[in-house]
């Protein structure tokens, strides 16, 4: 019998009632690891009652309190760090290094919430009128929702919990259904810390556990990480029901090669950041858009990706995992399929790919494209998978005025050797994270992960400053002490003085 994975509700791991079940599997195997109950109406609305009656002790617990467990809580993430990572290895099937690489960014989080009572700091001005003085508080919302994607089971949710919890709210997350024994030692640890019980609750399922969560009345923030479609759903149904939403979308990330750029960075870019993870990052180079000269380099590009072979997460010459379902692993073979027909050239076809010792698994090989034009769909579609498709262009304002027209804004880079020409990107380019000669140019916490466009919707993004403004209402005091031998009557005008 495979385990059953537990909700968290007011700091109990309870067994579901539903009989629902979901498998969780190893997608380089099949094996099921774990079977997923789908949360009951009634288990969602007592992990909500739950978090609604810990916030009413955790707003008014002092910062330094707040800050002191997010220390204990990054200490000991960093202490089972390797443990963490083989868990989500196994449920995800990235290589270990990769995985590792998914508990840092969110380590990194936690880190960056240690910092919760700088962060939170209001503003003052003394003397807005004579003897008056106007300043800011920052206090939290209540109970804020987390709906999670699969690609990143630790730094998403990372991305969320701690930072809101920190304000001083409390949270209900829905991780992914297909990958949730890592958000669930998350919270062990989290526990373990010294959170106090209905802090964070974990609730699991699909649609109907979300649109739950999504209109009810004691949830006042919702943030959500994942597919386009489901984050429009999301940002509509959140907003009709008038609670604040920032919802996290899908992409297409272009990456700029400029003639002048160094080719041995560039050839080493490219192929990291478009196959890496299966190219199953929303930061992923999908795109290469060379710029006059530097096509001669795609052969070279071609040569460096057929290297990168894919493999189980404990082989140490694997450069990726296999997809996350057989599900997906046929969307990308269809989209391959699609490119052909549509005239590009495939000059790198991982369709066939086979993994030695795991026929099971839903591997796709490095796959490339050239001469491609932007009304094929392997151009207009995320394909979320590891293929590349390069376009040429003759000159950098062409390059910007393509990326600019394509409707994702999440990331984008330029390589080059130009000041100017870097320079020109940045300040042209619409997209939200910009890397000059960086090709997955993920912001650390300190500032914020800011997608553009239809990579996202709502204003304040995840984690930095922004997040604190996201996780708390604003206060604004305005404040008259009367010296007492000062008597300014009766005042019937708005008017200050
Ligand atoms: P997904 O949209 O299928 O699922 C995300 C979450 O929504 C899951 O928890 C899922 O259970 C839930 N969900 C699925 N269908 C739903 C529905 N109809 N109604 C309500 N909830 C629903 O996404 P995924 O496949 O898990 O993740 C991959 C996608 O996430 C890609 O598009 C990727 O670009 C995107 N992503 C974006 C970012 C970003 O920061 N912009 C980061 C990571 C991933």
């Amino acid at each position: 019998m495979t385990q059953q994975v537990p909700l968290l509700i007011n700091g109990e791991l309870i067994q579901s009632r539903s009989t629902t079940l979901i498998q969780v599997t190893n997608p380089a195997t099949q094996e099921v690891i774990a079977q997923l109950p789908c949360a009951t109406s009634e288990e969602v609305e007592r992990a909500v009652a739950a978090a609604k009656a810990a916030f009413e002790s955790w707003k008014d617990t002092p910062v330094g309190d707040r800050a002191r467990l997010m220390l204990r809580y990054q200490a000991l993430l960093k202490e089972h760090h390797d443990e963490l990572a083989e868990t989500l290895s196994q449920e995800t099937g990235k290589t270990f290094e990769d995985a590792k690489g998914d508990i840092w960014r969110g380590i990194e989080v936690v880190e960056h919430a240690c910092n919760i009572a700088s962060l939170s700091m209001g503003e003052t001005v003394e003397n807005v009128a004579r003897k008056i003085d106007c300043y800011s508080i920052t206090q939290p919302l209540g109970v804020c929702v987390g709906i999670t994607p699969f690609n990143f089971p630790a730094m998403i949710p990372l991305w969320m919990f701690p930072m809101a919890i920190a304000c001083g709210n409390t949270f209900v997350l829905k991780p992914s259904e297909q990958d949730p024994l890592t958000p669930m030692r998350l919270a062990e640890l989290f526990k373990q810390a010294g959170a106090p019980d209905g802090l964070l609750q974990i609730v699991h399922g699909g649609k109907e556990v979300v649109d739950q969560l999504l209109t009810h009345k004691d949830t006042p923030a919702i943030s959500f990480v994942g597919s386009v479609a489901v984050g429009e759903h999301i940002y509509r149904t959140g907003t009709e029901h008038l609670k604040r939403v920032q919802a996290f979308a899908g992409a297409k990330n272009h990456m700029v090669v400029m003639p002048d750029a160094s080719k041995n960075q560039v050839i080493n870019a490219i192929a990291g950041a478009s196959v890496g993870a299966a190219g199953q990052r929303c930061m992923a180079i999908s795109v290469a858009v060379f710029v006059g000269e530097s096509r001669e380099w795609i052969p070279e590009v071609r040569d460096a990706l057929a290297k990168v072979r894919p493999g189980a997460w404990n082989d140490p010459k694997a450069g990726f995992g296999p997809l996350i379902n057989p599900q997906a692993k046929e969307r990308v073979l269809h989209f391959i399929q699609e490119g052909k027909a549509s005239g590009a050239e495939c000059i790198l076809d991982g369709s066939e790919c086979v993994v030695e010792g795991y026929p099971d698994g839903n591997w796709v090989g490095p796959t490339m494209f050239r001469n491609v034009t932007t009304d094929m769909s392997i151009y207009r579609e995320e394909i979320f998978g590891p293929v590349l498709v390069a376009l040429e262009v003759d000159s950098i304002e062409e390059a910007i005025e393509l990326i600019n027209e394509n409707p994702y804004g999440n990331g984008t880079s330029i390589f080059t050797s130009s000041g100017a020409a870097a320079r020109k990107y940045q300040h042209e380019i619409k997209v939200g994270q910009v890397g000059i000669n960086v090709p997955v140019p993920v912001p650390l916490p300190m500032f914020s992960f800011t997608g553009w466009r239809k990579s996202f919707y709502g204003d304040q993004h995840a984690y930095g400053k922004q997040a604190v403004r996201f996780y708390t209402e604003t206060k604004t005091v305005t404040a008259r002490w009367f010296e007492e031998d000062i008597d300014h009557g009766v005042n019937t005008s708005i008017h200050l003085r």
